[in-house]
């Protein structure tokens, strides 16, 4: 089945879908995305992804692509073409294309934002495989830029890094920055000692992750203890367990970092549970 995405009003065979080469998201990064898991067919968490894309286009200065109600009903279009039960829907926003190359920011009266949506199929998003063994992360210098609260496409770092854990024998990797760590190349990162989950706080330095907040909050009405605060990569070593947590991959145990195995190098207790009670609630929200 060809794939159909959604470009700027057009529902279209993934083959004939086209952006300008001076699209500003190509030539410069100049875009915004989002991801949304689909379970049953239904959106996770749409409108925490929905509010957090109009704050990523305000924080640069962008339009509105469309108002959230379109989004949502394109969202769900293509899921219904693309017979999507379980998956993920990416969105990208860009400033758009005034049909060359320039630095300064184009007339957004008369350049539009580049909107395009794209669906995945991954049959086993919530019964996944890789969830079940638990991932192996390797620690490595984080060299972003100094904004990663705004979820822009500059995704070249991370994908550098999942390289470097890939070479290294493992799944992922955590950023390191002044000494503590920040968050996973493409998720949030936790760990669990004597039952208490630590993370870091929300600030400029980390994606606000929208299974972050969900988590959290879950976590406390599980009456489990939760501390935001700076965190080193040895305390993570030498805890119970560790997590991750994304849209794409919901909670994901963490069994060994830098090559030292937690716990019995199994995925832990509350990551599981964390887990289960995420996908229970997903499910039961998702629109
Ligand atoms: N941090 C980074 C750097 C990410 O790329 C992501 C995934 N988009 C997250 C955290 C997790 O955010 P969310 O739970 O909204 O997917």
């Amino acid at each position: 089945m060809t794939r159909t995405v959604y470009v700027n009003g057009e529902y279209l065979p993934e083959t004939e879908a086209k952006v300008s080469i001076f699209d500003r998201g190509f030539l410069m990064g100049d875009a915004v995305y989002e991801v949304t898991s689909v379970l049953d067919g239904k959106l996770i968490d749409f409108e925490g992804h929905a509010v957090r894309l109009e704050r990523s286009l305000n924080e640069l200065d962008m339009q509105p692509a469309c108002s959230k109600e379109e989004l949502l009903a394109i969202h769900r279009k293509l899921v219904e073409l693309n017979d999507i039960n379980e998956g993920l829907v990416y969105l990208q926003v860009s400033r758009g294309s005034n049909g060359d190359r320039d630095f300064v920011f184009p007339d957004p009266e008369t350049t539009k934002p580049t909107i395009v949506l794209f669906t995945q199929n991954k049959p086993n998003l919530a019964d996944s495989p890789a969830a079940r063994k638990g991932a192996k992360i390797i620690s490595i210098d984080d060299i972003r830029w100094g904004r990663r609260d705004i979820k822009t496409v500059q995704l070249l770092y991370p994908s550098m890094g999942k390289m470097m854990a890939k070479a290294a024998g493992a799944d992922d990797a955590w950023l390191i920055e002044d000494g503590h760590v920040t968050e996973g190349t493409s998720n949030n990162a936790y760990f669990v000692t004597n039952g208490k989950i630590v993370t870091r706080p929300l600030s400029t330095d980390i994606l606000h992750g929208i299974t972050r907040a969900a988590v959290m909050r879950l976590a406390e009405e599980a009456q489990m203890e939760v501390e935001e605060r700076l965190f080193t990569i040895d305390e993570a070593k030498e805890a119970d367990e560790a997590f991750t947590t994304s849209a794409s991959a919901f909670v994901m145990p963490v069994i060994e970092i830098d090559g030292v195995q937690l716990g019995d190098g199994t995925p832990g207790p509350i990551a599981k549970r964390l887990r289960e009670i995420y996908l229970d609630e997903a499910r039961k929200k998702a629109i």
